[in-house]
């Protein structure tokens, strides 16, 4: 699903800028546009006096220069990082050690569960200084943000609520230009939906996805994408039920032909109407 009718027009993607877009958030493309990232991975910066850095995004030098370059001399209170993708958290550690920033954010994936769980786009070097929980917020002179657990698009995956301007920093469980990509064994198609049933009940007037252009009718938008998924659903659940009921004719006629004897055989043929 390409743009929908909710997001806004998509604009010229320029990366190693900050662009302004209210009077707390700016953004900064990085470099890794490709066909799971669109443009590219959007790192978002929070506040006037003190900063945030939501999703610092791949390790590139170019765009870890462009941060840098947009976070000046302002003290940064934190990182935080909406999952462990790599596409999202792996700028995380270089930019704490030149900021002196703590990283703060979703939770990294246990050991036990890097093999089975993890997929070719974990990155097993995250490592958060503070993991948050739902509910949890982090503070600057202007600015609170507000952990909102949204498991789904992975299982560590964080939204972040800015109070001040009602947005919601959405991250890869609401993008501006495709429906999140909900793989297993990580991400969980039912914990997907109820967190879109989450965000349902919120009241953010504009979200700012990692991928894609800000959502200024958000409500609309997870309605359609609800709508949009148990329409899909809809669709495998016919096609499985078409699908079993053609492997169980073929079963029941394999069973009966090998448990008949051959001269009693013909009858069987009536196993073609089952
Ligand atoms: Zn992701």
């Amino acid at each position: 699903m390409g743009n929908m009718a909710s997001a806004a027009p998509d604009i010229a993607a320029e990366t190693g800028v900050a662009m302004r877009l209210s009077p707390l958030v700016r953004r900064v493309l990085a470099p890794n546009p490709s066909p799971f990232t669109y443009q590219g991975t959007q790192t978002y910066l929070v506040g006037e006096a003190d900063l945030a850095v939501i999703d610092p995004g791949p390790m590139d030098e170019a765009h870890l220069t462009a941060l840098l370059t947009a976070i000046g001399e302002r003290p940064v209170r934190a990182i935080l990082c909406t999952h462990t993708h790599r596409d999202h958290s792996p700028a995380a550690r270089p930019l704490a050690e030149r900021t002196g920033a703590p990283i703060k954010g979703c939770a990294p994936l246990t050991l036990e569960d890097d093999g089975p769980r993890a997929d070719a786009a974990f990155d097993p070097d995250y490592r958060p200084d503070t993991v948050l929980c739902d509910g949890d917020s982090v503070t600057g002179t202007s600015w609170t943000l507000t952990a909102v657990a949204t498991p789904g698009h992975t299982s560590n995956h964080l939204c972040f609520a800015l109070a001040q301007e009602r947005a919601l920093f959405s991250g890869d469980h609401v993008m501006g230009w495709s429906t999140s990509v909900v793989s297993p064994p990580d991400g969980d198609m039912t914990d997907y939906l109820a967190s879109l049933e989450r965000l349902l009940a919120r009241d953010e007037s504009v979200y700012y996805p990692a991928h894609g252009e800000p959502i200024v009718q958000p409500r609309r938008f997870v309605r359609h994408l609800l709508g949009h998924r148990k329409m899909r659903e809809g669709q495998i659940l016919r096609l499985l039920d078409r699908t079993a009921r053609r492997l169980s004719r073929r079963w029941l006629r394999a069973c009966m032909l090998v448990s008949i004897p051959v001269c009693t055989a013909r009858p069987a043929a009536r196993c073609r109407r089952i």
